[in-house]
Order: C-alpha cells, then sequence, then structure tokens
C-alpha cells in the first residue's frame, strides 16, 4: 500500500463516492417546498391578510397589528405542517454571516402541558441581545438594546425545524445595525431617483426594482487536510505554504470536468437551494486548482442578497456531509487566484424594461444611454466610496494582484457603448440644437444593436464592466455581505440621477425643450466621466501610469480608503437620500476598522504561534539530523573527502539555522509591533499601525517558513502542503 505522508491523506483517498442514486422528480415539483411563498399565503391566509402582505411587498407599506397576528397565524400553521418546531429572526449583523435564535412555538397551554402558539408581535419584532454585535459605538453597553423587524418583502422559509423570518436589525433608538436595513433604503432611493428619469421617456412607470445576480466563487478542501492547518481552521486562509510546482499555469481546472465528489456536495447543495426557492443556474470549475463557482437566475436585490446569504450558510452545512469545508476567504492560497463574488447588478421599470438594456427604438436607446451614462459619472465621482465599500482585510491581498480587479476603479463599456458615447460627445454642440443635427443624433442612437449581448467584448480585468444588459461589479469579495458593496451603489447612482434631473428640468424650465436638455446635460456627463472609461487591459502596468496620468487614485490599504466614507460630502449623500445618517455611518466606519484591526491581529498571533511551535521545532530537528550526519562523516573520511562531500550540507545547515534564526526574531520584532498598536487609541490609527507596522510581518515571516518548506525533510514537515490542499480530493 502506498505510504502516505499524513494520515489525513490516507482517509482522503477512502472518501469514494458510490454510484448517484438518481431521482425521478423534477426540479419543479418541489421548488420552494419550504417557502411561504405568495400560493402558500394564499392558501393560508385570509384575503385581506394576503393582501396586506404583498402590498407590502410591493409598495413597503407597513402591516398592521391585526393583519401581522393573522400572518403569524397562517404562517405557524404552514410551518407546523411542514415540521417545524421553532422560529427565528434571521438577520445580517456587521460581521461575515447571519445570525438566528431559535424559540420553540411551545406555550404553556391552560389545560397543562403546552400548545403550539405563534403571535403576531413575535412575528412583527423581537429583541434579542444585542450587546454583543458590532455596533461601532453606536450602541452603548448600557442601553444595549437593539431589534429585530420582520422585512415582509423576503419570505419566510423553513430551515431544517425552524421558521426563519427576514427581519432587519436596529438599535433601541433606530439606527441600523445591519446590512439590510440601508440596503432597503438604498434600493428605495434608486427606485425613487431612477422612476423620475424613466418617466423622461415613459410616463407610466411608476416604480423601478434594483436587480442582483450574484456569482458566487469558493474553494472546497477536504476537512482532514483543513484540519491539519489551524491557520485555515483560525483565519479562513493559509498563512504560509510553499506554491506547488503545478497550480494554475496549465489553465487545465477552468470549466474542465467536475471531480466526482465534488459535484456530489453540488448537487445535494442544489436540492436544498431549490426547496428554498434559491434559482442556482451554473455550477463550474474556477481557474485555480479545487476551485469552484456557482450562481443563480438573477432576483429582485434584497431577495437575491438573503439568498447569497443563505447559500453560503447552507454550503458550509452541506459541504460538512461531505468531508470538505469551503472557503470563502478572497485569499487562501497565496500565488494562485482568489475568490470574488461578481455582482450583477441592473434595475428594471414596473412596465418590465430593463434600463441598462439597449430599447427597440431611438427613444429607447436614449433611455438606455441616460442611465448607462449616469452610472459611469456616478461611478467616476465615487471610484474611492466604491473601492472604500469593497475592500477589507480579506480582499486587500486579492485586489491589484494581477489574478482579479485592479485597485483602480475604472468602467469597461465595450466597443458600441463606447462608439455611441463618442458620437453623442461629438454630435451635441450647443443647448439648441438644428432639426437636422437632432434627427442625425437620433437616427445614430436608434443603430444600437437590439442585442448587444453577443457583440460586447469580454473584459475580464475590469472591476465595473458593462455586459449587454447590466453592469458586472467584480471587485466584491467572495466573503463579503453583497449589501456592502450595494448599498454604495445604488446610493451613488441615485444621487447622480437625482442630480441630472434637476439639471435638465432646470433647462425646461429655462425654455430648451426635453431632448435637447437630455443631450446636452448627457453630453457634459460623458465629458466628465471620461477618463473612469477604460476598455484595454486592467492588469497591465501601463494602465497603472495611465490611470494615475487621468488622475484617477489607486489605494490598495483598507485604512488608506476607509478615509473616504468620513468624508463631509459622504455623510451629505447618504444623509440626503435617507440611507444612512451621521452616526450610522460613522458606527459603520468604525465596525470596518475594527474587522481590519481585529483580523490581522489574529492573522499575526496565529502565524507566530505555528512559526514558533510547529515550524521552527521541525526545522531544528532537520538542523541536528544534518549536523548528527555532518559530524559521523568528518570521522569516517580523509579531510579532503570530508571537504569535498561536506559542503552542500554545512550550507544547508547555515541556510536551516540563520532560517530559524530570522523567524524567531520577526515573530518577536512582530509581537512588538503589535503591543505598540494596541494601546493607540482612535481605531483609524491603530488600523493603521496595524496595516503598515504589523501586517508586513506576516509576508517576510512566511517567507522563510516557505523556504525551508522546500528544504526540510518532506516526512517531518508538520502541515499539509499546497500541493496536497489543492490537488487530494
Ligand atoms: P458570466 O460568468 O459570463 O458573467 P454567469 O452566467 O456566471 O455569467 O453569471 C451571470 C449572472 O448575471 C447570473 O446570475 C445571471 O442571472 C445574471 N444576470 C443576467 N442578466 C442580468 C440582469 N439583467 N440583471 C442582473 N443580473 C443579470
Ligand atoms: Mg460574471
Amino acid at each position: 500500500m502506498a505510504k502516505f505522508r499524513f494520515k489525513a491523506l490516507e482517509e482522503v483517498m477512502n472518501r469514494v463516492p458510490g454510484p448517484l442514486v438518481r431521482d425521478e422528480v423534477l426540479t419543479s415539483d418541489y421548488y420552494g417546498n419550504l417557502v411561504f411563498d405568495r400560493p402558500k399565503m394564499r392558501k393560508y391566509l385570509s384575503r385581506e391578510a394576503y393582501k396586506a402582505v404583498v402590498e407590502a411587498i410591493e409598495t413597503g407599506t407597513a402591516i398592521d397589528r391585526k393583519m401581522a397576528e393573522q400572518v403569524a397565524q397562517g404562517m405557524k400553521s404552514w410551518a407546523i405542517e411542514n415540521g417545524a418546531t421553532h422560529y427565528t429572526h434571521w438577520f445580517h449583523p456587521l460581521t461575515d454571516g447571519t445570525a438566528e435564535k431559535h424559540d420553540a412555538f411551545i406555550e404553556h397551554s391552560s389545560l397543562g402541558g403546552v400548545i403550539e402558539a405563534f403571535r403576531g408581535e413575535l412575528l412583527a419584532q423581537q429583541e434579542p441581545d444585542a450587546s454583543s454585535f458590532p455596533s461601532g459605538g453606536i450602541r452603548q453597553t448600557f442601553e444595549a438594546r437593539g431589534y429585530t423587524a420582520w422585512d415582509p418583502s423576503s419570505p419566510a422559509f423553513i430551515s431544517e425545524t425552524t421558521l426563519t423570518i427576514p427581519t432587519i436589525f436596529v438599535s433601541y433608538t433606530g439606527e441600523a445595525l445591519d446590512y439590510k436595513a440601508p440596503l432597503l433604503r438604498s434600493i428605495k432611493a434608486l427606485d425613487l431617483a431612477a422612476t423620475a428619469v424613466a418617466q423622461y421617456f415613459d410616463k407610466s412607470v411608476t416604480s423601478v426594482q434594483a436587480n442582483l445576480g450574484w456569482e458566487q466563487e469558493y474553494f472546497l478542501v477536504d476537512e482532514a487536510l483543513y484540519m491539519a492547518r489551524p491557520d485555515l481552521v483560525l483565519t479562513g486562509r493559509t498563512l504560509m505554504g510553499h506554491s506547488s510546482a503545478k497550480d494554475q499555469q496549465l489553465e487545465d481546472h477552468y470549466f474542465s470536468s467536475i471531480p466526482t465528489r465534488v459535484n456530489r456536495f453540488m448537487i445535494e447543495l442544489e436540492n436544498e437551494a431549490y426547496r428554498l426557492g434559491i434559482p442556482l443556474k451554473t455550477r463550474h470549475n474556477e481557474v485555480a486548482p479545487n476551485q469552484f463557482e456557482v450562481a443563480p437566475i438573477f432576483e429582485e436585490m434584497n431577495l437575491a442578497n438573503d439568498h447569497n446569504q443563505l447559500i453560503m450558510d447552507i454550503m458550509q452545512k452541506v459541504a460538512r456531509r461531505h468531508k470538505f469545508r469551503v472557503l470563502f476567504h478572497e485569499k487562501p492560497f497565496s500565488g494562485i487566484n482568489g475568490s470574488g463574488k461578481h455582482n450583477n447588478w441592473s434595475f428594471s421599470t414596473n412596465t418590465g424594461v430593463n434600463l441598462l438594456s439597449p430599447g427597440k427604438n431611438p427613444k429607447g436607446n436614449l433611455q438606455f444611454l441616460t442611465f448607462v451614462i449616469n452610472t459611469l459619472k456616478a461611478v467616476h465621482d465615487n471610484q474611492d466610496l466604491l473601492r472604500a465599500s469593497i475592500l477589507n482585510a480579506n480582499n486587500q491581498h486579492r485586489l491589484g494582484a494581477h489574478e482579479a480587479p485592479p485597485s483602480i476603479i475604472s468602467v469597461f463599456l465595450g466597443t458600441e457603448v463606447s462608439r455611441m458615447l463618442d458620437l453623442m460627445e461629438e454630435s451635441v454642440t450647443d443647448k439648441k440644437m438644428t432639426p437636422e443635427e437632432k434627427t442625425a443624433l437620433k437616427l445614430n442612437i436608434g443603430r444600437i444593436p437590439e442585442i448587444i449581448l453577443d457583440t460586447t467584448d469580454r473584459n475580464r480585468t475590469s472591476p465595473f464592466a458593462f455586459t449587454g444588459n447590466r453592469f458586472e461589479y467584480r471587485a466584491v469579495g467572495s466573503s463579503a455581505n453583497c449589501a456592502s458593496a450595494l448599498i454604495v451603489l445604488n446610493s451613488v447612482v441615485a444621487s447622480q440621477l437625482n442630480k441630472f434631473r434637476t439639471e435638465v428640468d432646470n433647462l425646461v424650465d429655462s425654455g430648451i425643450k426635453k431632448d435637447e436638455a437630455l443631450f446636452h446635460v448627457l453630453k457634459r456627463l460623458i465629458v466628465e466621466s471620461k477618463p473612469i472609461r477604460f476598455n484595454g487591459n486592467g492588469y497591465s502596468e501601463e494602465w497603472v501610469e495611465e490611470a494615475s496620468r487621468r488622475g484617477l487614485t489607486n489605494i490598495k490599504s483598507v485604512p488608506e480608503a476607509l478615509e473616504a466614507f468620513l468624508r463631509p460630502e459622504t455623510f451629505r449623500l447618504f444623509e440626503e437620500l435617507d440611507v444612512l445618517d451621521h452616526k450610522e455611518l460613522h458606527g459603520r466606519v468604525e465596525v470596518e476598522y475594527e474587522k481590519f484591526i481585529k483580523k490581522v491581529q489574529i492573522e499575526s498571533r496565529v502565524l507566530g504561534d505555528l512559526a514558533i511551535n510547529h515550524i521552527v521545532p521541525v526545522a531544528i530537528k532537520y538542523q541536528t539530523m544534518l549536523l548528527q550526519n555532518v559530524s559521523l562523516m568528518k570521522n569516517i573520511f580523509t579531510n579532503s573527502e570530508f571537504e569535498d562531500m561536506s559542503k552542500g550540507r554545512i550550507e544547508l545547515i547555515k541556510e536551516v539555522g540563520s532560517r530559524i534564526s530570522t523567524i524567531k526574531a520577526m515573530v518577536y520584532e512582530m509581537t512588538e509591533a503589535r503591543k505598540k498598536a494596541n494601546v493607540i487609541e482612535s481605531s483609524a490609527d491603530k488600523a493603521e499601525a496595524y496595516d503598515k507596522t504589523v501586517l508586513p510581518f506576516l509576508e517576510q515571516i512566511r517567507y522563510h517558513i516557505d523556504k525551508l518548506e522546500l528544504v526540510v525533510d518532506n516526512e517531518e514537515w508538520p502541515l499539509p502542503k499546497y500541493r496536497e490542499l489543492l490537488f487530494v480530493r
């Protein structure tokens, strides 16, 4: 039998998937079974309660106590019939992941014993002990109360035996303590702003819905190997590990045949997701070995984001059944691709028009260009905010790493749309246009191919790319809550659309025709937002130089990026749109600084421990073996023979010795740097100290450990190596 370096490896080799048991049911037969969706509401709710919920979903009206009571009874009956014994308010605190606290339906019955009960007030609102969730100082510990409030726009569902109710999480004094509340507000702001602009083109538009289609990238690692890597267990990424001789050079993993064990995991994941109404559509191998992607059909943004959070949770649970662990970290392995979460973003009207899709006639195309150009302008003016919204301790390792979106924000439009913008820029020369000019321009605008989807050149290096009928925000990290990026994106675009409307209306009031006013303002926006447009290779060195000439910012560090949130104009922007008030934004940025500090702190501690108690002892042992070997040789061989033979070995002894000393010294210095940083009061300064004085040690220490990995006896190396983590499954 083959000899394995690790017991764990042997375990992995024995995980052979059995034959596939085919399910003879159609997906559509059980899709959404565990969701309290409209058909079920119709069945379990009175006519008026059903109407109240639908109205709440569609127009955001509040549901009163009496109706909530009725909905609670209907929900309870349905949930109990489907095996639920508990209920929970499910929310998105400002951590990575979701939160839930389960309560049983039981209450004492007047006859003794218990009955299943659920009251409207418990559906509508609950008060979890909020003191342990991050608030960035919004909530003082003595006023730790926070409450969760039902979000009827995302349907309740059953998770195992628990009726799960999506909720927002706010402090007792009303400030948002989560991602969902501001996401909903930003969706509302975008709705109002986009509806008003869409009405220039079609008076029957009364609302605009934001859509999101996420693409979730992740790694799978065998559980036994994962457990043997304390760095993966504690930080989600490998803090050391020499690159494997073969990794992604041959590009043989992307879209290749999905390994059977992985496929079984995916099938089970999909089964669970479909029951929960998550419309998973695509699964494939990604670029790096053991890296994969899952993507659903796009949905309304709030629901889509709940589904993303939910799927991340389910993935972890299903993976364990298949003896895998999922890595959502943006950069779990150095030297190969990291993971992102592309956010496909669009918005559509109640009349069924996707505002980011070219229209069927000149008017439709002008509408399309209006929304594209305003988005461009918003991204141009708010590049720093957008970057700050996706940058965190994890994503910092991925951005600008020549494999993922650059740290410079730019927009890829493709040749067709770029050509249209250039044309508009040239043809609009004055506020008042001659009828001929207007006709020519409209004719040209009308020539946008109806489906540019297929002709849009795919540029994979752009952080923000137009892909035919949507923008694809590619810089978002794989472990992130999409809301963190979308709150900002929705808000800056809403704010830009509001400004646009004011300008156009002012021109119209001054006697300019509406279409001329539109052309005129659009032309200016095209000119002003030009620097953000880039169709070339975002990974190239030339782009870095070109971007700097264009005045675009290039920021790679979290503490530096976060400053954008604290500018007076940022506070104004979010306040004007009613998305985040001063206190909320402040609290959020505070939480981001804290998260960054803590993550770097944990990584630094874990690396220090591993270096000293895993790596150094093994290196010493190996060095001792070499020393013994050399001293034995000395007894046997003549001096000249000895000199000849021992030369390489003595070099090795010296190398190992010097690396051991360097590692020990650096771990000491890193600890000292941490101590210094820890006493800094302001979290912004502390984060900067962690970034500048602690973080660099992580790379430097790892460098020496990785070099040792190459020379130390393979049998003795205490951690699974990259070639094992990435290729054994
Ligand atoms: P690719 O890898 O080429 O970007 P995928 O099929 O992996 O394509 O993912 C595309 C994602 O974009 C899917 O989630 C899809 O539903 C979503 N999508 C398609 N059209 C739109 C749209 N108009 N608005 C938002 N998302 C969209
Ligand atoms: Mg994509």
